[in-house]
């Protein structure tokens, strides 16, 4: 966004709580940089509508000022109006995934059919490319060099055979051989006709694809919306794909296409060059569009105290249950879990940040402490000092869990000393010990 935004923003520095006032100002700013960026009017409208409605009444929260909170409230409805998720691409259950693309001439269809082949050979996938545009030799020809160039086998046939037939062909040769998934390229034209979607809904009925992605031009703006529009009323598409972002200063296209189509940008392109796919990334994108260093910082500063909140609200629950072995595998069950999420790990005390290796290895002892604490009695469970007193009891649990009576002493002395790290880093209570275990 612009500088206008910026000095409106400014303005906002020194006061005490949002209000409808306050805000007008760069809600204006903000209205104005989206219909610069070509994101379409309705869909401005709605989006300073919800920001406004969020941001009124917003004060003062754990040192994140008001202001601050607004640009966290704009980024977070940026994400949510580009679709929130990143929206993956779906693979058949079994047997060959079919890819059709479709889209406007010039618009790069050709390209991103070889990017995605390098990109799905990437994950592990064998590829293979239809040449489906038979309106310009030079377009068959084109795709045999971009799949020479990517390692990826290309099906083509003359000019005077009808797309659907070459289509059904190819797709038929990449199944036979077993090839993961089949991209069917196809013609374009500079405006949409009927020709063109009667030829792609034949092509689409012959091929019956898991996934049909229209390739549009970021640099159309809101235009590339309407367009994902059309051919999903038209032909009924799966998503896009959004080329040319390097090309793409304002966002407007990224910004619109999911909330007037009601479709998801799967991929974007941001370059010639054969590794320019990406998938999309909302929040990236959001990032990108706010583009300000000093606004970011301010929202990753505001996100981190929404999860000191997160934190204090887990230091509470386990202050306040006690820690038994029922919180304990709790605890345990939520750090295997949250493989993706490792800034969560960062905030449970005492166990700092923790790297994939240590969440495999999570993973792993979580299923032996599961079958340990599952051995356990409810009552033991909930006081795990009948187990540090008792080495009947404990060889008991090992035997039930079929685990060595040295582990289950450790997994007891483990909630023992998690207990302690516990007290000392809340500083609630002092010192507190570790029980040495009774023989
Ligand atoms: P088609 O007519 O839809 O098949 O379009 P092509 O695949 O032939 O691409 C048209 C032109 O756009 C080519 O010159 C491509 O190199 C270029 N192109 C495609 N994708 C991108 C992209 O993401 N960024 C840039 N800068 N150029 C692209
Ligand atoms: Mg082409």
């Amino acid at each position: 966004l612009t500088s206008g935004l910026e000095s409106a923003w400014n303005k906002l520095k020194g006061v005490d709580v949002l209000t409808k006032e306050n805000i007008a100002e760069p809600m204006r700013e903000i209205r104005r940089a989206l219909l610069e960026a070509d994101v379409s009017l309705p869909v401005v409208r709605r989006f300073i509508q919800e920001v406004s409605e969020q941001a009124v009444g917003v004060g003062l929260i754990r040192g994140v000022r008001p202001d601050q909170q607004l640009v966290k409230i704009v980024h977070d409805e940026l994400v949510k109006l580009m679709g929130g998720e990143v929206s993956d691409l779906v693979f058949a259950k079994s047997g060959t995934t079919v890819i059709l693309l479709a889209g406007l001439q010039g618009v790069g269809k050709t390209t991103v059919c070889a990017k995605l082949a390098l990109y799905l050979k990437k994950l592990g996938k064998s590829c293979m490319l239809v040449a489906g545009d038979i309106y310009r030799p030079a377009a068959i020809d084109q795709l045999s060099i971009l799949g020479e160039q990517v390692g990826v086998p290309v099906y083509k046939e003359g000019t005077d055979v009808k797309p659907s037939e070459i289509a059904k062909r190819g797709v038929e040769e990449a199944k036979k051989k077993n090839i993961d998934v089949v991209i069917v390229d196809t013609a374009g034209r500079l405006q949409i006709d009927k020709t063109m979607m009667d030829e792609l809904k034949e092509v689409k009925r012959t091929v019956n694809p898991t996934e049909a992605l229209l390739v549009v031009d970021a640099m159309t703006g809101q235009e590339a919306a309407a367009l994902v529009t059309t051919f999903n009323v038209e032909i009924g598409i799966t998503g896009a794909i959004l080329t040319k972002l390097d090309g793409d200063s304002r966002g407007g296209a990224a910004l619109s296409v999911r909330e007037v189509s009601g479709k998801p940008i799967k991929l974007v392109g941001r370059g010639e060059r054969m590794e320019d796919l990406e998938p999309f990334y909302p929040d990236r994108m959001a990032g990108r569009i706010l583009g300000m260093g000093d606004v970011l910082t301010f929202v990753e500063k505001a996100q981190e105290v929404m999860h000191q909140e997160d934190a204090e609200d887990l230091q509470k629950k386990i202050m306040s249950a006690k820690f038994d072995f029922n919180d304990f595998l709790k605890q345990t069950r939520a750090v295997a879990k949250m493989g993706s999420m490792t800034r969560v790990i960062g905030m449970i005390p005492g166990m700092g940040k923790v790297t994939p290796a240590q969440i495999r290895e999570a993973e792993k002892s979580l299923k032996i402490t599961e079958s340990m604490i599952d051995a356990m009695t409810p009552e033991e469970r909930e006081k795990p000092e009948m187990l540090a007193e008792s080495p009947v009891r404990r060889k008991r649990v090992a035997q039930d869990s079929g685990k060595t009576e040295q582990q289950v002493s450790q997994l007891v002395a483990q909630l023992f000393q998690m207990r302690v790290r516990m007290k000392n880093l809340l500083g609630v209570m002092e010192g507190g010990s570790i029980p040495a275990l009774n023989n």
